[in-house]
């Protein structure tokens, strides 16, 4: 370990995905007087919510999130993008999603979730009651979802990992009133398959299952049988809480964030890869490459925040003996064995029409044909832009989730024609160019190992499964390790990976982001 030629710094945070951006921003308003580094490895930040362009002329798309929540006016998204921003310019510019379409083409049906909990049929028949108990279970996830979502503003530290955390989430608990008590350990401990069947809603119920589960996989990367209702609640009242397409994709809000952090004296390192990490006395010992293969070293004495899949981190730290003898090591390394992965393959094109659009963004959630390849079995989300720079194209991006298992790389140009046409059948529209990402491109770009995408937390058995090691000081008794992103806080995408920063950024410094956001700072 060369630790003489390595550069020395406070604090370290790999990663520059919606976690390790959150993290970053708060550190270099928090310790501006210690040296604190950002390292990420592609060209650009955002990771998973980062964009990519093709053609000529130049056409821009998201790399996968295409949707925000919390980013209205004080929402934890808004907040975080302005703390600290003199001129308040850019500022976020949205539209909120206000609806969206399911089409079911085995069942001839295509039913529209409206953000207030009715659903609309468009096309085809839905049994009755059925449709009534769906309506009345969305209308209470929405009521329901509204007291969690104030909840999460306060930023509770979960998992807990420590006995003052524990108490400091007892104190937002009693703040509660008597029936907000009660909800929230209802939520905790059930399932959303126990709910949903509290409604009427039966396993023959064939479409309600479908929307339900997909909205779940969607937000929580699991089905109503494994998700706990607490997450279950917050992903599927998602649209009522207000999801919104931000005015020129994801760049908009990662791409200043960023430029903000290096204003703010945090020194950001695009295009260098940590390979990896080692525990010694005097803290972390980070090994890295840029893209001309020059190696360069940096020695971390505080903190250290990782923003990457809990099986990259095991891969980084492999050779870390302390760590790997560790208890809570030896538990993430058995859970990333054992855990089912995620990956997603995702397909970016567009379309030339104009008129067949209306201005607001559209959101659908299309359903596989029974002709198509049995990997292709899950819902595929379309996110379609609004209206970019005034041209007639609509381009878009469309997710299908894949057991990583089950993805077989020799089928890519199958996969790509049936998503196309998936796409093009349930909305009757032709697709003039699209390409297609493989669970493999997220592993290139992201780094994501086996391209899996999401993380263990999401699912029933990991709820409570402590991925942060934070506990885990180290002999020099300072320097501190925290995991951040959507490897380890409940629930997927953007807003979960942006809580684990703020959460990880709070256990670091001992600061509190609600005093950040009072400007008590
Ligand atoms: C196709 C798709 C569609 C999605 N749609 C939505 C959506 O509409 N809304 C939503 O909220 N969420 C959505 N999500 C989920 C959301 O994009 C992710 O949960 C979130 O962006 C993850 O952020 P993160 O910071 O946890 O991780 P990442 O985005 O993976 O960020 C990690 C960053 O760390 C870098 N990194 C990793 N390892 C290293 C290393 N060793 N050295 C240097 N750098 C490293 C990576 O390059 C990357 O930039 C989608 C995800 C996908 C894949």
């Amino acid at each position: 370990m060369d630790t003489e030629s390595s550069e020395t710094v406070d604090n370290l945070v790999i990663g520059l995905g919606a976690a390790g951006i959150a993290t970053a921003k708060l550190l270099s308003l928090s310790n501006p007087n210690e040296k604190n580094l950002a390292l990420e490895h592609h060209f650009e930040p955002g990771g998973c919510a980062s964009y990519f362009a093709r053609g000529n002329p130049r056409r821009l798309f998201d790399v996968g999130a295409t949707q925000l929540v919390e980013c209205e006016q004080n929402g934890i998204q808004y907040n975080l993008f302005n703390l600290g921003h003199a001129h308040r310019d850019p500022d976020i510019k949205s539209h909120k999603i206000e609806y969206i379409t399911f089409h079911l083409p085995e069942y001839n049906i295509k039913l529209l979730l409206k953000s207030d909990g009715e659903i609309k049929i468009i096309e085809g028949i839905i049994d009755e009651n059925e449709l009534k108990n769906l309506i009345r279970f969305f209308k209470f996830t929405n009521k329901n979802s509204t007291y969690l979502w104030s909840l999460i503003k306060t930023i509770p530290k979960f998992p807990i990992i420590s006995k003052k955390e524990f108490f400091e989430n007892l104190s937002i608990f009693f703040s509660l009133n008597f029936i907000g008590q009660i909800k929230t350990i209802f939520t905790i401990f059930f399932r959303t398959s126990t709910i949903v069947s509290l409604f009427g809603i039966k396993e023959e119920h064939v479409i309600s299952h479908k929307v339900i589960n997909s909205l779940l996989i969607d937000t929580a990367q699991t089905d109503m049988e494994n998700t706990p209702w607490l997450v279950g609640c917050m992903g599927l009242s998602i649209l009522h809480k207000g999801i919104y397409r931000l005015d020129g994709g994801m760049r908009s809000y990662f791409k200043p964030m960023a430029t903000q952090i290096s204003k703010r004296k945090m020194h950001v390192i695009y295009a260098q890869e940590v390979t990896e990490i080692t525990h010694f006395d005097d803290g972390y010992f980070i090994k890295t490459i840029d893209r001309n293969k020059n190696q360069k070293n940096y020695v971390v004495r505080d903190n250290l925040f990782v923003n990457s899949s809990i099986w990259n981190v095991v891969k980084l730290f492999n050779e870390d003996l302390f760590l790997y003898n560790h208890k809570t090591f030896k538990k993430w390394k058995e859970k990333s064995e054992e855990s089912q992965g995620w990956g997603a393959l995702a397909l970016y094109g567009y379309f030339n029409d104009d008129l067949a659009y209306p201005r607001e963004p559209w959101y659908h959630q299309l359903f596989p044909d029974k002709t198509e390849e049995a990997e292709l079995s899950s819902s595929l989300y379309l996110s379609i832009y609004q209206h970019e720079h005034d041209s007639k194209i609509r381009c878009f991006t469309a997710t299908l989730h894949i057991e990583i298992s089950l993805f077989k790389p020799n089928k890519k140009e199958i996969y790509l024609e049936q998503i196309k046409k998936r796409i093009e059948n349930s909305i009757n529209l032709q697709i003039l160019d699209c390409e297609i990402a493989t669970p493999f491109t997220y592993e290139k770009y992201t780094l994501r190992n086996k391209g899996q995408v999401g993380g263990l937390v999401a699912n029933f058995k990991n709820f409570l499964f402590k991925p942060t090691p934070s506990m885990i000081y180290h002999y020099n008794n300072k320097s501190k390790l925290y995991l951040i992103g959507d490897c380890v806080f409940p629930g997927q995408g953007v807003i979960s990976s942006t809580l684990s920063g703020i959460i990880a950024w709070e256990r670091g410094t001992g600061h509190k982001f609600k005093n950040f956001i009072k400007g008590l700072y």
